[in-house]
């Protein structure tokens, strides 16, 4: 069947929660007890072999909130046929967007947000099965104007021009074909966040490490926030097993005022930290620029809550971030992450993208290649990774020796195994049901 041939004709979204609190997975200096969530989308199509799958990440209660938002959004979807999916991405994703009611909840943050996240990812995994490539494959060869033509410049135009991303892509598509076959040949290097989750003891914390460096890992982050003396033994002893080689970096998950930043940023000096992440409130853009004013020799990290690409272009702009974490459920989707990396090209500014949760590292391992192929020239190439969750995820991320193997399946990759998906569906799965 041809794309004009194939119609939507339903969504059915999921609320998806893993108990993962149980093991102290997740937790940080402000998330204490989260419970690893999607909120998943199925898009049906009249073609009983073809089905597009999206989610967003949540930490557990709310997700109820993101799935009721998207019954909002369906009828901008329904009864769309692939082709116009294609062919009419930016316009759909506007008025998703640009919802007359619903932007009054956002306008493009919060639970609107992630909604709309959810649903594109699934119309960009749905319009790649349909072509039969995984996502990163479909997007590097797409004509520039049609790729244009799919992503968002409102409001960043100030920042970045559509002919300057026009030159970039253009720029980079003069090599393609053997910078595929590099990344397929050596995958995309990443750090690993698993080993240091702030509920975890000095001994889970050891152990973890010796299996990382037995497999290859050279890059550690780990999180900061409880107590500066006690970071202080943590990172001390963190340095003693990888070695002063091997590259660390901390998390403090936005615990800290801008003041005691720095303070207690100054205090780890001794560390050579590769990145200082969410030292402070992330929404705070001059503070974390006073921060790097006050620590010039420390490099400060951000995006995982950066709530759309306004907010980006203003971080970036400011040079309020050294490293730019985008986030693949935060903002929504690919029609306002590709401008961003657009940007963060423009003013020479590495991507780091943020994983783990579920489903995102599936959803970044695709992200990194585009960025790598079609937009960056950035040297310091690096994406996390925390293995959480994979055992619900059909055919997770693979990662070998530090690197994301690069991933050849159809599609946008997260996709919850259906057992899994019955067991812990809120609160009617099997596992919610019988926990008290
Ligand atoms: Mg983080």
């Amino acid at each position: 069947m041809l794309a004009h041939q194939i119609r939507v004709v339903g969504i059915k979204t999921h609320d998806v929660r893993f108990p993962t609190s149980l093991d102290n997975v997740g937790t940080d200096a402000v998330h204490t007890d989260c419970d690893y969530s999607a909120t998943y989308v199925e898009i049906f199509t009249d073609n009983p072999r073809l089905l597009g799958i999206g989610l967003t990440f949540t930490i557990g209660k709310g997700n109820d909130l993101c799935v009721s938002c998207i019954d909002y959004l369906k009828p901008f979807v329904l009864n769309k046929t692939v082709y116009e999916l294609e062919n009419n991405m930016q316009d759909i994703w506007l008025q998703c967007t640009n919802h007359s009611q619903l932007r009054w909840l956002g306008p493009e943050k919060g639970v609107v947000h992630l909604a709309v996240a959810a649903l594109f990812n699934g119309i960009w995994d749905l319009i790649c099965k349909f072509y039969e490539k995984p996502l990163w494959k479909y997007v590097v060869e797409l004509n520039t104007d049609d790729l244009l033509d799919k992503i968002s410049f409102s409001y960043i135009d100030d920042a970045i021009s559509s002919s300057e991303a026009r030159s970039i892509l253009e720029q980079k598509k003069r090599n393609l074909v053997p910078a595929i076959n590099n990344v397929i040949q050596n995958g995309f290097p990443c750090y690993t966040t698993a080993v240091g989750w702030l509920g975890y003891s000095d001994e889970k914390m050891t152990k973890l490490i010796h299996n990382a460096l037995e497999n290859g890992w050279t890059h550690f982050k780990i999180k900061v926030g409880q107590d500066i003396n006690q970071d202080f033994k943590r990172l001390k002893l963190v340095r003693n097993l990888i070695g002063p080689k091997n590259v660390l970096m901390i998390d403090a998950n936005q615990v800290w005022s801008v003041n005691e930043s720095i303070c207690f940023i100054n205090k780890l000096k001794e560390f050579n930290l590769f990145f200082v992440e969410e030292p402070t409130n992330p929404d705070d853009i001059l503070g974390f620029g006073k921060i790097k004013a006050a620590l010039p020799h420390v490099k400060l990290a951000t995006g995982e809550v950066c709530h759309n690409r306004v907010m980006f272009k203003q971080f970036l702009e400011n040079r309020s971030l050294d490293f730019c974490q985008i986030d693949s459920c935060r903002m929504a989707s690919l029609n306002e992450i590709i401008p961003i990396m657009l940007l963060a090209e423009k003013l020479n500014i590495p991507i780091i993208p943020h994983a783990g949760g579920v489903g995102l590292c599936e959803y970044v391992q695709h992200l990194n290649i585009i960025n790598k192929l079609l937009i960056s020239n950035n040297k310091i190439e690096l994406s996390e990774y925390a293995e959480s969750c994979v055992e619900h995820i059909e055919n997770p991320a693979v990662i070998n020796r530090g690197h994301y193997c690069t991933p050849l399946n159809s599609g946008y990759s997260a996709i919850i195994k259906k057992k899994s998906l019955e067991d812990y569906s809120f609160p009617s799965g099997n596992y919610w049901k019988f926990s008290s």
